[in-house]
């Protein structure tokens, strides 16, 4: 989950900088998510330092640098968070002097400033002179959720770099994986990103081909639903999964607004499509009451026969 970075575009940009030694003083990264903001952070730092230059990987894992940053104590790295609710001058001024303390050796040296939004006036004037005359090897890695609450003499002397739209997936899975809470879950990797991924995506198959296909879904089961669903746990959870969709599904009947699965909104619209509101809330009950039958039920292919004939009644 930790190195979406990995992925895309703006990884590729980073790195051919690092590559040419064409790094900029000063990135700004616009990240809604607080866990992947500086995670995201931590990343691109550990790009610019790591002894091994392994960077294509992100996860060097074997110079002594990286495994230093990991444990939070490398001194050319500063990480500065809101005290409270802002970033005071003399934050900024004991950065300044902590780098200055290690100025006698010429290596790189980075700083974090994490929620930059929340600089106060004087702490963001200090700030800015550091950024009008930056030094050799100091790189700043600015923070927000909201660019637009970044002071535009900070956001002009900064690349800014959006990743919003990145996360936005990886927010779901988590939303989706906080709202699967089970115990028997947390030992095999149903909720890692890629198999809930790959999961839920089987799940929306599943649901539009039953909806257009009605009782003749039955045939088809066994290929809908891959036999990728190992334990009862897992079909619980999954049960867990169609019901968030139906409730989506009536959100977006009822009000445009989609809360979980923003990322289907395509899919979501489909099955609108075949449903009233009332046959919606009718195959949510019968997906909770079918759910409740898997503790107790032996056979579980049986109760996907169950389900298709149900919802086909509906
Ligand atoms: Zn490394």
């Amino acid at each position: 989950m930790s190195n979406k970075l990995n992925d895309n575009k703006i990884f590729e940009m980073l790195l051919n900088q690092i590559k040419n030694n064409k790094t900029y003083h000063a990135y700004l990264f616009e990240i809604a998510d607080s866990k992947s903001r500086m995670t995201t952070a931590i990343n691109f730092a550990k790009m610019l330092f790591c002894k091994e230059k392994n960077i294509e990987k992100l996860n060097c894992d074997k110079c002594d640098i990286c495994n230093i940053i990991d444990n939070n104590n490398y001194s050319e790295l500063k990480i500065i968070e809101p005290e409270g609710l802002i970033i005071k001058k003399e934050q900024i001024v004991d950065l300044k002097a902590d780098f200055n303390k290690l100025a006698v050796n010429n290596n790189k040296k980075v700083y974090i400033i994490n929620n930059c939004e929340k600089l106060n006036n004087n702490a963001a004037n200090s700030l800015l002179k550091f950024l009008e005359e930056p030094e050799d090897g100091i790189i700043a890695i600015l923070l927000t959720n909201n660019i637009y609450q970044v002071l535009k003499t900070i956001t002009s002397r900064c690349q800014i770099i959006k990743m919003n739209n990145i996360f936005k997936e990886e927010r779901m899975l988590n939303k989706i994986s906080n709202l699967l809470v089970l115990d028997q879950l947390n030992n095999n990797d149903f909720l890692s990103d890629e198999r809930l991924s790959k999961t839920i995506d089987m799940i929306f198959k599943f649901l539009n081909y039953l909806e257009k296909n009605q009782q003749r879904t039955i045939v088809e089961i066994d290929n809908l639903w891959n036999n990728n669903i190992l334990t009862k746990e897992e079909l619980v959870a999954c049960y867990d999964i169609m019901i968030l969709i139906y409730k989506d599904v009536l959100n977006y009947m009822i009000n445009i607004k989609i809360n979980v699965f923003d990322e289907y909104k395509n899919e979501i619209d489909k099955l609108s499509v075949f449903n009233t509101k009332e046959k919606v809330i009718e195959k949510i009950k019968i997906l909770l009451y079918l759910k409740d039958k898997i503790k107790y039920n032996a056979n579980n292919n049986l109760l996907m026969d169950k389900l298709v004939i149900e919802f086909s009644e509906v």
